[in-house]
C-alpha cells in the first residue's frame, strides 16, 4: 500500500454495496483515480460533504499497483459547489466538463488539468445564466490543451506557417487546427472560422475568458467542440452530458439526486 495526499475534486459518485460509495476523483498529484469511500453513506461524519459532487478537498489514498480502485482513507474539505446546482446551464456545463476529464485524463499527475478543472467550476458556480455556456466551452478547451490534444490557432496544423491572426481560416479537425492558405486548398474537409471565433479559441486555450455575442456563437462553437472530441476519440461511445448540455439541458430533466 502507498499513500497519497493530494487535492482532488469529485467528479461522479455511486452507491456501492449498502454503506460505502464509490467516487470518481480528478487530483492534482495522481490524476483521474476511482476511490471506495467506506462508510460514506453510513455516517457522514466521516466524509461529510465531501462525497458529493463537486466538492474539493485534500484526499487520503491508499493505492496498490495493479489494483483499480484505491482506498479513500480522509478527505479534509475545501471547498463545496453547490451553486452548480442552482441553474441549468451550470449544471449541465459542469456535468460536460466532469464528463470531458473523465474521458481524456490518465492516471499520472497533472497540475496544468487540475487546476483547468478546478477554476471551470468555480467559474461556473457564480456564472450569470447567459455567461455559463462560454464559461463551460472555455474550460472543455483548456482542459483539452492541458491533456495535450490543443488545436492550432495562429499556426498551420499541417505545415506550421504562420496564419493571419485577424482573417478568417479553415479548421481541419483531421490536421489538428487552423490551415494556411495554400494548405486548405489541399485539404478534403474543414470548417472555415471567422476571425472571432479564431479569436475566442486562443483565448480560451490560455485559460482566458471570453464571452460569446449571441447564442448563434454559441451553437457554432458546442459543434466545433464536438465534431473535435469525436475526432480525437475516434469511437462512438456516447456523449451523454455532452449531449444534454449542447441541446440547451431543456429535452432531459435533471436528475432526482441533484446534489
Ligand atoms: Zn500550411
Amino acid at each position: 500500500m502507498t499513500q497519497v495526499v493530494t487535492d482532488a475534486i469529485v467528479l461522479h459518485s455511486f452507491d456501492y454495496l449498502e454503506s460505502s460509495r464509490i467516487l470518481k476523483l480528478v487530483t492534482r498529484d495522481a490524476g483521474v483515480r476511482s476511490v471506495l469511500a467506506r462508510g460514506a453513506r453510513k455516517s457522514r461524519k466521516r466524509f461529510g460533504a465531501a462525497v458529493d459532487l463537486y466538492s474539493q478537498g485534500t484526499a487520503d489514498l491508499q493505492t496498490k499497483p495493479g489494483r483499480d480502485l484505491d482506498t479513500l482513507s480522509a478527505f479534509d474539505l475545501t471547498r463545496v459547489r453547490q451553486q452548480l446546482a442552482a441553474s441549468l446551464p451550470r449544471f449541465t456545463g459542469a456535468s460536460m466538463i466532469a464528463e470531458l476529464t473523465l474521458r481524456f485524463a490518465q492516471d499520472d499527475a497533472d497540475p496544468d488539468l487540475f487546476d483547468a478543472v478546478a477554476e471551470t467550476l468555480d467559474a461556473l458556480t457564480v456564472a450569470a445564466p447567459d455567461r455559463a455556456r462560454d464559461i463551460a466551452l472555455g474550460g472543455a478547451w483548456r482542459i483539452l490543451a492541458a491533456v495535450g490534444i490543443a488545436p492550432t490557432v495562429d499556426v498551420c496544423a499541417e505545415c506550421h506557417a504562420s496564419v493571419e491572426p485577424d482573417a478568417p481560416a479553415v479548421f481541419s479537425h483531421p490536421a489538428g487546427g487552423t490551415l494556411c492558405a495554400r494548405c486548405s486548398q489541399l485539404a478534403r474537409s474543414g470548417r472555415t472560422l471567422p476571425p472571432e471565433a479564431r479569436a475566442a479559441l486562443r483565448d480560451w486555450l490560455a485559460g482566458e475568458s471570453h464571452p460569446l455575442g449571441d447564442v448563434n456563437a454559441v451553437r457554432a462553437h458546442q459543434r466545433l467542440l464536438r465534431e473535435f472530441l469525436r475526432h480525437h476519440l475516434g469511437d462512438d461511445r456516447p456523449f451523454n452530458a455532452f449531449d444534454v448540455w449542447e441541446s440547451g439541458g431543456l429535452e432531459t430533466p435533471l436528475p432526482a439526486s441533484v446534489p
